[in-house]
C-alpha cells in the first residue's frame, strides 16, 4: 500500500530526504516531512460560486436558518452528506458507455453479481434503488410483528423499516459509543453482554437477525474491530440468530482494522473484508457510500429461501431481479466502485483527510468527537455553545452560523434531528448535540478541509457573539428537513 502517504499524514512514517539536492547541504535541518497530496488528478472540473458574506446572510434568512433550505448552488463547500455525492472516476464513467439497458439479464448485473461474490463472498445479490430498498426487502421477509431486532445503534432508514415490520429495535452497542469524549479504538463494538441478556431475555426465536452495522454512522463513523465480530458470531451461532451487516461503509471499517487491531498490519483490506463479511449471513449495502456511487445499493445473502423470498418482493417494489430500479449503467458504475474502493493509497487518503480536519480543529482546542470517524466529523455544540441551552438548539445554529462564516454546509444532529416524544409532545432531548461534518468521496482537497478549519475555529473564538434560535415553523413528522428558525438575538458576526 502507499505507506509512506498514509504515514506521513498521521505523522508516524519514515522521512523522505531529497539526499541528492544540491540545496539540501546548504540549508541543513531535520529532514522534511512529505505531505500526502490527493492520489488522483483533475480532468474535469465542477465550478462553485463564491457568494459574499451579505449574499450569504439572506440565504441562510431566507433559509429559516436551517441549511436543508439552502439551495446547493449557495453553497461555497457542502458537507451535509457522504451519500451519493461521492466523485466517480474515469473507469467508472467509461462504464456508464457500456451499460447494458436491457430489461431482463444486463451483463452489467452480471458484472455486479461477480464483484460482489468476489468482494463480500456472498452467493447471491438483488439489485436495489439504494440501501433503504435492501433494508426494506430484509425487513419484511425476515420480521415477524413482536420480533426484537438488536443493532449497534440506530441508524434511521434502518430503524424504520424493523419498526414498520413490526419489530423493536434493542441498541446493543457498547456505552462508549455515546460518550463524545471517550477514546475507544473501536468504538463500534457490540456489547455482548447487552446482546446476550436480550437473547435471555425475549428468547432467540423473537430475535430474527443482528443488524451490525460497519462503521456505525450516528456514532460518528465508529468502526467494529474484527475480534468483536467474531465473538459476535460465536454467540449467535449458538442461538441460531443469522447477522445481516449494513455493510453502507465497510471498506472504511476494514481500513481501521488494519490500521488498529492487532495482527491485521500485514493484510490487505479486500482480504480483511472478506473475513469481516464472512462473520454474517448476508448484507444490506447503500452504493452512495462505500461503492462510489451517485445512486444504487443491493441485498446480498448466502441463503437460497431468502434468495428466493427477496427476488418475488424486489419485482414489486423496486423493479426485476436483475436491475432492481437501477439502469444497466448504474449497476456497471456500482461494480467498478465496489473494486475501486478498496485502493488502499485511496483509503488512507479518504480516512486521513477527516482525520485531517478533525486535528486540526483539536489542536485550536475545538470540541470534536473523538477519535475522529471514517467519513465525518462532528462538534459538540453543547461544549462549543456553552451559553445556549440545549431548548434553544445550539447545534441548529451552529450549523446556521458556519454557513453564514464561510458558505460552508453541515448538518443538524441533536435536538431537532431528535423531534419529539410522541405521547408527551416535548421535544426529546439527545446527550449528544452535534453538527455533523460530512466529507464526500474524492470531492474536495485538503486545501478545502483548510477553510473549513479555519471557519470553526474562528467562530469559536467569537462564539459569545451568537445566540440561540427560536423555531417560528414545525412540520408535524421529520423536522429537521424543514422547520424554521429565527436568532432569540442579532448575532455579531
Ligand atoms: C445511508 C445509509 C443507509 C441507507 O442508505 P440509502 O442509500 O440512503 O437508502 C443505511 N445505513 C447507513 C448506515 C447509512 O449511512
Amino acid at each position: 500500500m502507499g505507506s509512506a502517504m498514509s504515514d506521513s499524514r498521521t505523522g508516524q512514517g519514515s522521512v523522505e530526504t531529497p539526499s541528492s539536492a544540491p540545496a539540501a547541504a546548504a540549508c541543513s535541518g531535520p529532514p522534511l516531512r512529505r505531505p500526502a497530496a490527493e492520489p488522483y488528478r483533475i480532468k474535469s472540473v465542477e465550478p462553485i460560486k463564491m457568494i459574499t458574506r451579505e449574499q450569504r446572510r439572506k440565504a441562510i434568512q431566507e433559509a429559516g436558518y436551517n441549511t436543508f433550505l439552502l439551495r446547493s448552488e449557495d453553497v461555497y463547500i457542502d458537507l451535509l452528506t457522504d451519500s451519493g455525492t461521492s466523485a466517480m472516476s474515469d473507469n467508472q464513467w467509461a462504464g456508464l458507455m457500456l451499460g447494458d439497458e436491457a430489461y431482463a439479464g444486463s451483463r452489467n448485473f452480471f458484472n455486479l453479481e461477480r464483484a460482489v461474490r468476489e468482494v463480500y463472498g456472498f452467493k447471491y445479490m438483488v439489485p436495489t434503488h439504494q440501501g433503504r430498498g435492501a433494508e426494506n426487502l430484509l425487513s419484511m421477509i425476515m420480521i415477524e410483528p413482536g420480533d426484537y431486532i438488536p443493532g449497534n445503534m440506530y441508524f434511521t432508514t434502518t430503524r424504520a423499516h424493523q419498526e414498520r415490520n413490526g419489530g423493536t429495535f434493542v441498541d446493543v452497542i457498547i456505552d462508549e459509543a455515546h460518550d463524545p469524549t471517550a477514546d475507544h479504538p473501536f468504538k463500534g463494538n457490540v456489547d455482548l453482554a447487552k446482546l446476550e441478556a436480550l437473547i435471555n431475555r425475549v428468547g432467540a426465536e423473537k430475535i430474527p437477525y443482528v443488524s451490525l452495522a460497519v462503521t456505525v454512522n450516528m456514532a460518528g463513523g465508529q468502526p467494529v474491530s474484527m475480534e468483536n465480530l467474531r465473538a459476535v458470531r460465536e454467540l449467535t451461532r449458538k442461538h441460531n440468530i443469522p447477522v445481516m451487516f449494513d455493510a453502507t461503509r465497510c471498506a472504511e471499517n476494514a481500513f481501521f482494522i488494519k490500521e488498529r487491531e492487532p495482527g491485521y498490519q500485514n493484510r490487505s483490506v479486500r482480504d480483511i473484508l472478506r473475513e469481516m463479511m464472512s462473520y454474517g449471513d448476508g448484507c444490506t449495502m447503500s452504493g452512495k457510500k462505500d461503492c462510489l456511487v451517485n445512486i444504487g445499493g443491493f441485498l446480498a445473502m448466502n441463503d437460497e429461501w431468502l434468495f428466493q423470498r427477496a427476488k418475488e418482493l424486489v419485482v414489486l417494489f423496486e423493479g426485476m431481479p436483475s436491475y432492481g430500479g437501477l439502469a444497466g449503467r448504474d449497476m456497471e458504475a456500482m461494480a467498478r466502485g465496489i473494486y475501486e474502493v478498496l485502493d488502499e493509497d485511496y483509503l488512507a487518503w479518504r480516512i486521513g483527510q477527516v482525520r485531517y480536519l478533525g486535528e486540526q480543529l483539536l489542536r485550536a482546542g475545538v470540541p470534536i468527537i473523538v477519535p475522529v470517524g471514517g467519513h465525518a466529523v462532528f462538534l459538540d455544540a453543547r461544549r462549543f455553545f456553552p451559553h445556549i441551552p440545549q431548548d434553544e438548539f445550539p447545534a441548529q445554529a451552529l450549523a446556521a452560523a458556519l454557513y453564514l462564516d464561510s458558505g460552508v454546509r453541515a448538518m443538524e444532529r441533536g435536538i431537532v434531528s431528535a423531534g419529539r416524544n410522541k405521547q408527551t409532545g416535548d421535544h426529546n432531548r439527545p446527550k449528544l448535540e452535534m453538527v455533523r461534518i460530512t466529507i464526500p468521496r474524492r470531492v474536495y482537497t485538503d486545501r478545502h478541509m483548510d477553510v473549513v478549519a479555519a471557519s470553526v475555529i474562528n467562530l469559536y473564538r467569537q462564539r459569545d457573539k451568537i445566540s440561540g434560535l427560536r423555531m417560528v415553523y414545525e412540520p408535524p413528522t421529520l423536522r429537521f428537513f424543514t422547520a424554521r428558525f429565527e436568532p432569540l438575538r442579532e448575532w455579531g458576526i
